[in-house]
């Protein structure tokens, strides 16, 4: 677990019946604090979510045992579950369908193949839209404080003027400290799937990280990790 993150981690069911889809899907959330359930079939997800109720559920549309869409639609008809935040995972093709689900009571909805950081950026606000006590917007560690609202960013008080990949970057290493990501960990995670960047670009753009994070400071928070790829320090 991240240090400082949430108080309390929200839960995520993942309801995708593609297995390497939603091995993804459970690392890219567990990455962002969030505690991750994973069902294959729509009539099992909706015994889960009876028992404990997720914070907030990603469908996929076509399912066995119980459509996506047919389970959002007695999501929504029962007491309960019928403020549940929804986002539902679609393919190409199903276009006319996207209405429909949108219909049916999903908040939102991501073609596939999707950005894996836009679709974390949508969980994200969709859970601070309905719940939000339970978001923190403050992420810190040692003397670096991210504000994931403002996107803005302070070392020991002082704020740092990041690009928009550094940010992203540092909020994502920051989420996981100790962990060795490697340069494809941190394409997939940081630029999403369907941008070609070559690896060399995660260098750049680390050594623009630590440039503007750095500056008068006297520990580097980001480790280099010979051969693996980069870490962001538990104790720098
Ligand atoms: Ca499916």
């Amino acid at each position: 677990m991240a240090a400082g993150v949430m108080p309390m981690a929200p839960r995520v069911l993942v309801v995708e019946d593609e297995e390497p889809l939603a091995v993804v899907l459970r690392y890219n959330l567990e990455a962002e604090g969030y505690e991750v359930a994973v069902a294959e079939r729509g009539d099992d997800a909706e015994a889960r979510i009876s028992e404990a109720p997720p914070d907030l559920v990603l469908l996929d549309w076509m399912l066995p045992g119980l459509s996506g869409i047919e389970l959002c639609r007695r999501l929504r008809a029962r007491r309960d579950t019928k403020d549940m935040p929804i986002i539902m995972l679609t393919a190409r093709g199903e276009e006319a369908e996207r209405i429909r689900g949108l219909v049916t009571g999903a908040d939102d909805y991501v073609v596939k193949p999707f950005s894996l950081p836009e679709l974390m950026a949508r969980v994200r606000s969709l859970l601070r839209r309905a719940s939000p006590g339970m978001m923190t917007e403050l992420l810190t560690a040692g003397d670096i404080e991210i504000d994931r609202v403002t996107h803005r960013v302070r070392r020991s008080g002082r704020e740092l003027s990041l690009g928009p990949t550094e940010y992203r970057l540092l909020e994502f290493l920051m989420q996981s400290p100790g962990r060795v990501f490697s340069r494809e960990q941190l394409l997939d995670g940081v630029w999403g799937r369907e941008v070609y960047v070559e690896d060399r670009t995660v260098d750049v753009h680390v050594g623009r990280l630590r440039r503007a994070l750095n500056r008068g400071a006297a520990a580097d928070p980001i480790r280099t990790v010979r051969g693996s790829g980069y870490s962001f320090d538990e104790k720098f």
